[in-house]
């Protein structure tokens, strides 16, 4: 046998339990009912059997009256049975409670006068009175004749067995009982067919969705607009909430994971160069200066080269965490020039310009010297790395509405324009520079450290021949 799923048992319990109540709800409802109306009838038909118990011995004792019942007894015998039923009795008593005619019924039963006395000078009616085994109700009248009491009509009424209202009882319960077998059927199966159903297959469908762990799978969403649809629109969009994050996070992931791999190559390259540029100097001893000499050049041009990474690498991380820098006045164009003279191609035939550097010798910035010169860097080692030999970079200086704008030029491979877009997102590079090493984290902090001194950078470029990267910052007033 199959193991029942836990949500179909759940939807199990929700329905045994939805049933109870509605049947529990039901039957104390009929139960009530029955109740009031038993209430009801059965206070009906006590005042009814008053009214005729009364009514019947009033006209018995009228009708003795007028004509003295001593005269004709049978009279008095036949007009008793004419009065009585199964269930009633009537007696004609003397003064001293001994009986002169009684209805067929009674056999030789006496109905007790002095017990009813009282009741029948207050003219009332006399309920509950054992008797012959039964309970009676009693009621008497006196019989007058010619202004003189001659005797009592008493009369009684069993209502130890009152058939009407045990049928009325009997037809109620065996009713109540049909209908609410018929109730929890029908709920029962309204329940599971038309409440839990849907619930059932969304409980489905959503284990299957944490089972398999396919976060493409979306729940079936009906046409109908009640609460279940809905319930699934909801989990559905939570869904595609979740498979966002889950997509974000992986693309992260593989962002650090490539980011790693490229910070590891990237620090290993110029260690290696040290290394065996420090095995080779170690060799020779000393016997050919030059050669020192060139390896020192070596050395000391990947160990910038380490620095600078390291430096980005640092300020990324500081960026990242929302630290702020110190801010200072500065001359832009010392900070341009410096940036100029360190990032010099020294082994390649590019030409470097620069123009307009007198305008802005007297541009005074508020920033911070060593991030703008990180900035610049970027731009100029960018420049110099995707410009092939005998390309040209140009650095033009402006001043445009209270504004410092420097561009950086080049006749390089330049930037596919589907790429532009993208270009200042972290870790992105674009198809046609992957031949270059790089890490695709220069313009990103590029772009943080120019926005956190108010400023904007932007990029215009043509593929294959040539990119321009513009850079403005406010002037600071003095
Ligand atoms: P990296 O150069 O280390 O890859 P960057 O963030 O500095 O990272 O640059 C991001 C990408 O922008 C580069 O990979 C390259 O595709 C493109 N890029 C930047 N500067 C230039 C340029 N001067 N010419 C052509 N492409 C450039």
């Amino acid at each position: 046998m199959l193991a029942q799923h836990p949500f179909t048992s759940k939807i199990n319990l929700i329905r045994t339990r939805l049933t109870l109540w509605i049947i529990g709800i039901l039957a104390i409802g009929f139960l009530l009912l029955v109740l009031i109306t038993f209430l009801i009838a059965h206070s009906l038909l006590v005042r009814l059997t008053i009214e005729r118990l009364q009514q019947n011995v009033t006209s018995l004792s009228d009708a003795f009256g007028q004509e003295n019942p001593g005269t004709n007894l049978t009279l008095v015998h036949n007009q008793l049975d004419a009065f009585s039923t199964s269930k009633s009795y009537l007696q004609y008593q003397n003064l001293q409670g001994r009986p002169i005619a009684s209805s067929k019924n009674m056999g030789k039963l006496i109905l007790p006068l002095a017990q009813l006395k009282s009741a029948i000078q207050a003219n009332r009616v006399i309920q509950d009175v054992p008797f012959n085994k039964s309970s009676f109700m009693m009621y008497g009248h006196v019989v007058v004749v010619k202004g003189k009491v001659q005797g009592y009509i008493l009369s009684a009424y069993n209502i130890t067995d009152n058939n009407a209202i045990d049928l009325l009882l009997t037809l109620q319960y065996s009713g109540i009982v049909i209908i609410l077998t018929l109730a929890a059927i029908s709920v029962w199966l309204l329940v599971r067919h038309i409440m839990l159903r849907p619930l059932e297959h969304l409980a489905n469908a959503a284990s299957q969705i944490a089972m398999t762990r396919d976060h493409s799978l979306r729940l079936h969403i009906g046409k109908r607009p009640d609460e279940i649809n809905r319930l699934a629109q909801n989990i559905n969009s939570m869904l595609y909430s979740l498979e966002d994050a889950y997509q974000q996070m992986q693309h992260i992931n593989d962002l650090q994971r490539s980011f790693l791999a490229d910070v590891s190559h990237e620090l290993r390259t110029p260690l290696t160069i040290m290394l065996s540029s420090l095995d080779l100097m170690k060799k020779e001893q000393g016997r050919d200066p030059e050669f020192q000499a060139n390896a020192l050049e070596n050395i000391h041009s990947e160990t910038e080269r380490m620095a600078r990474m390291v430096t980005r690498l640092l300020m990324l991380a500081r960026t990242d965490a929302g630290a702020s820098f110190a801010r200072e006045p500065l001359l832009i164009v010392d900070i341009i020039n410096e940036a100029c003279r360190q990032s010099s191609p020294s082994s390649r035939t590019i030409q470097l310009e620069c123009q307009g550097f007198e305008i802005i010798e007297d541009a005074v910035v508020a920033g911070n010297a060593d991030y703008l010169k990180q900035v610049f860097l970027i731009l100029l080692e960018n420049a110099y790395k995707y410009t092939l030999d005998d390309g040209k970079v140009t650095v033009i200086a402006a001043i445009q509405r209270q504004q410092v704008a420097i561009s950086i030029s080049d006749t390089g491979i330049g930037i596919p324009s589907d790429d532009l877009a993208s270009l200042f997102e972290r870790f992105y590079r674009a198809k046609n520079a992957r031949t270059q090493p790089g890490m695709g984290l220069g313009l990103s902090i590029a772009k943080s450290i120019i926005e956190q001194h108010n400023g904007t950078i932007r990029v215009e470029s043509i593929l294959t021949q040539g990119s321009c990267f513009t850079i403005s910052l406010p002037l600071l007033n003095e």
